[in-house]
């Protein structure tokens, strides 16, 4: 046991975080009463009966005292027993007090004692220990005749005997299945030990002002400066905060004075106390104060709870004002903390009713009706009705229905299915894989694991952070980007050494990656743009068009849209890198696979049925993802790529005219042999000659290649030598390289997880071992083939944790990721430099 001194030797990892707290309060010479510490190693002896001396304990706190004993855990967050107080009262001490500050006070004192050692210590039933309302003589005999009948013994008298049954009974609870496996559940080890700290009471209660409370200096939900707190006269230990009937605010009450008008003196105090603690713990804190015939005295002080928003406020201003580096701001904050900043989120407080759990594949939270078809969710927005696009799962031709819907939800897929990835992209709220919700299309219902039924129209909640869908609407937290939030991305850049582009594919993404401060467009997946407006049409002509010529016709009516489309994305990102991929989807995506659907194609291309039936199956194949798509396409049908490369070039000279400066780099993708690269250059080449000399202009541009297959990693040299970058596609990569198919991977995953035959869902988290191998030897083999080759991940891992470091491990040169996990990368890349 340690008496708690400016000198005593006090480690948080010896006696907890309390004990080392109060000893810097009592550095900085706050009126903190009397405490002495015991370790972890202490805790644990007296836990196996080895009880300390009690004489020795009690010497510090002179004659008579009354104590207190509260737990010092490593981390405060990871709990502890209850905190006793008022120990060493007993009918003697009763009596004398009832003399100095009158029966009631005395008697509450006393009352509270037996309460609390009678259900925390004696372990009774605390039903039969009930406060009185009344604190006279007569509830006294009772609580004391109900111990004795419960105990058969009187309670004890001895202090020294009630201080050490305390200190054992709580030094026991630690030791208790649930304490152990809710503090392992908030990530203290099996080991964490258990500090005590205990401390002569300052009343709270007697005659004249006494009473407790808590005070804090910023608010918790903003962290912008507010005083906030509740202080109760005649009052101990946490009462106030429980109590709020009879408490009183600190500042501004509507049922009577504030503590700031009953001791204005002891108010400027706390205030000074507040501004000591925030220069010199370096912290915003939440005081504990307890005021007796003394004075104030300071009992404790924690970090303030806060939210995401508040904590990069406090940071921040922190730092501003000189109390931490900028450096020290910028490790303090939980990069996943940043998303919910970045979107809308279920309120923490707000009760939530569950229908099913999802996996949680785009951020942010939203309500809507319930539609089950993309053309019923854009009838939606047209009327303005927010919706939840309801899906088995969604396939390119839904984009303009997730479009157009608030969130999406989907029974299939996983982290990188289509939905996971356009949600992400375009931050709409999106939870896949809830394969537990049945979809009744006859009924226009779904239906939840539970048998509930919801129907069309029924007003749903996606909550993509958490992969919950709630019934109804619950209440909701605005996403917050203010200055506090751009200053600390400003800081992270100072100090970042990897470059953190965006995934964008539309001009709306292309604001957001500029919004989040991206280096440039590091993947733009074109196809996107073929089912924009009235385009899917155009497109399927395109597919139909027996003949080279009637091809190139219907390519060059879509030239002038993909030239806008460039044109403006190029405006949007005007002094940056934009990274446009080749065309990469297999055709038959764009193609209906249903009845009406063939009919209506039938209709538009004025074909008979029969006919359109027959082109389509043709255009099945077995296994698309791995069959005609990506290069393979553009080389069997190059005038795709001729009239993708021309509309890049095109827009490029047309932006150029207004004085927009802008690097193209050209992609592509699935290569998985050198000679592809040869041809698709030899074309794009061709192209842009003839763009330049149509349009008497010079411009520079990149060719590079999408490493997406094994064999490309493999044979990363000699395509390096054909391609100024390489562009790592880790979502492909993972797919070839386990021979897991992405779209369907999400049926099994969790239970391979479960059973520990992936650490963890590889579309999720890098599996660095495995497919990190391939990146790390195509990234070598890249540069030996080029010494000067650029090196980026584009995949869905690329704003991870583990894919930045392994990136920065290996020198490559920027992640590009979805446009809302731009200031999550930037976040994290800083603090991997640190
Ligand atoms: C990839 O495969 O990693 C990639 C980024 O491309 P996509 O997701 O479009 O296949
Ligand atoms: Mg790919």
């Amino acid at each position: 046991m340690t008496l708690i001194t400016p000198t005593a030797r006090m480690h948080a990892s010896v006696h907890g975080g309390r004990a080392k707290c109060l000893q810097r309060l009592i550095r900085l010479d706050m009126p903190v009463p009397t405490t002495v510490a015991l370790s972890f190693d202490a805790v644990r002896e007296i836990a196996k009966g080895i009880l300390p001396d009690c004489k020795t304990l009690m010497a510090p706190f002179g004659d008579q005292p009354l104590l207190s004993v509260r737990p010092s855990s490593q981390d405060p967050d990871w709990g502890g027993p209850s905190a006793i107080l008022n120990i060493g009262m007993n009918d003697a001490r009763h009596a004398q007090m009832v003399g100095e500050m009158g029966e009631w006070a005395a008697t509450v004192l006393y009352l509270r004692f037996v309460q609390a050692y009678a259900v925390h210590v004696a372990r009774l039933d605390p039903d039969e220990f009930h406060m009185p309302q009344e604190a006279d003589a007569q509830s006294l005999r009772a609580m004391l005749k109900a111990y004795e009948l419960e105990t058969d013994e009187p309670f004890p008298q001895d202090p020294g005997r009630q201080l050490v049954e305390t200190l054992r009974s709580m030094a026991r609870a630690w030791d208790g299945t649930t304490a152990r496996l809710l503090r392992e559940a908030k990530g203290a080890p099996k080991d964490a030990g258990l500090g005590l700290v205990v401390q002569a009471m300052a009343l709270g209660v007697g005659a004249g002002e006494c009473g407790s409370g808590v005070i804090q200096y910023v608010s918790s939900t903003t962290g912008q400066p507010q005083v906030t707190g509740r202080y109760m006269s005649q009052s101990q230990g946490r009462e106030a905060l429980s109590n709020k009937a009879r408490a009183i605010y600190l500042t501004e009450d509507d049922r009577g004075p504030a503590l700031a008008e009953l001791l204005p003196d002891v108010f400027e105090n706390l205030l000074a106390y507040g501004d000591v603690c925030r220069r010199r713990l370096r912290e915003e804190m939440q005081v504990e104060f307890a005021i007796d015939w003394d004075g104030l005295h300071i009992l404790d002080a924690v970090r303030i709870q806060r939210s995401s928003r508040a904590a990069v406020r406090i940071a921040v201003s922190l730092a501003q004002d000189g109390i931490i580096p900028r450096e020290e701001a910028v490790l303090r904050i939980q990069p996943s903390a940043l998303s919910e900043l970045l979107h809308r989120q279920v309120d923490p407080e707000a009760s939530r009713d569950l229908i099913v759990r999802g996996i949680a594949a785009s951020p942010g939270a939203a309500a809507g009706k319930i539609v089950l078809t993309a053309a019923e969710a854009q009838a939606s927005a047209a009327r303005d009705e927010p919706c939840v696009l309801v899906r088995r799962e969604t396939t390119p031709e839904d984009i303009r229905g997730m479009h157009a819907a608030q969130a999406v939800l989907t029974m299939r897929g996983g982290v990188t299915s289509h939905a996971a990835v356009i949600g992400r992209g375009i931050g709409v709220p999106c939870v896949v894989g809830a394969s537990d919700l049945t979809i009744d299309r006859k009924k226009r219902q779904i239906i939840a694991p539970d048998g509930r039924k919801f129907s069309v129209g029924d007003v749903i909640t996606v909550d993509g952070t958490t992969g919950q869908i709630l019934a109804g609407e619950p209440a909701m937290q605005e996403a917050a980007l203010d200055t506090s939030f751009q200053t600390l991305l400003e800081w992270a850049d100072d100090v970042r050494d990897i470059g953190v582009r965006a995934n964008a594919d539309t001009p709306a993404d292309a604001q957001t990656a500029r919004n989040f401060a991206a280096e440039g467009i590091g993947l733009c997946r074109t196809e996107h743009m073929f089912f924009e407006g009235d385009r899917l049409g155009v497109m399927r002509e395109m597919i139909f068009a027996e003949e080279g010529a009637d091809r190139r016709a219907v390519l060059d009516r879509l030239l002038p849209m993909q030239r806008a489309d460039f044109q403006a994305l190029f405006e949007i990102m005007q002094g940056q890198s934009v990274c446009v991929r080749l065309f990469d989807p297999p055709l038959h995506e764009f193609l209906p696979s249903d009845k009406q659907g063939l009919r209506d194609l039938a209709e538009q291309m004025a074909l008979p049925l029969p006919e359109v039936t027959e082109r389509v199956d043709a255009l099945s194949e077995y296994n698309p993802m791995l069959g005609m798509r990506g290069v393979r396409l553009g080389i069997a049908i190059p005038e795709i790529y001729d009239m993708q490369a021309r509309a890049i070039f095109e827009a490029t000279a047309a932006v150029r005219r207004k004085g927009i400066e802008i690097t193209v780099e050209i992609m592509i993708p699935l290569v998985s042999a050198m000679r592809e690269v040869e041809l698709v250059r030899a074309r794009v080449d061709a192209v842009a000659n003839a763009v330049m000399a149509q349009t008497r202009m010079r411009f520079a541009y990149k060719l590079g290649v999408m490493v997406e297959t094994p064999r490309a990693a493999l044979r990363a040299q000699d395509i390096a030598e054909h391609s100024e970058f390489l562009s790592f596609g880790t979502n492909d990569l993972t797919q070839m390289t386990y021979g897991l198919s992405r779209d369907d991977a999400g049926r099994f995953m969790s239970s391979y997880v479960q059973q520990g035959v992936y650490p963890e869902d590889p579309f999720h988290t890098l599996d660095i071992e495995g497919v990190g191998e391939l990146i790390a030897l195509g990234a070598a083999r890249g540069r030996a083939g080029r010494s000067d080759v650029i090196l980026a991940v584009c995949g869905e891992h690329a704003g991870s944790r583990a894919a930045i470091a392994f990136c920065r491990e290996h020198k490559f040169d920027y992640v590009s990721c979805s446009p809302f996990r731009v200031p999550v990368a930037r976040l994290t890349a800083a603090q991997l430099a640190l």
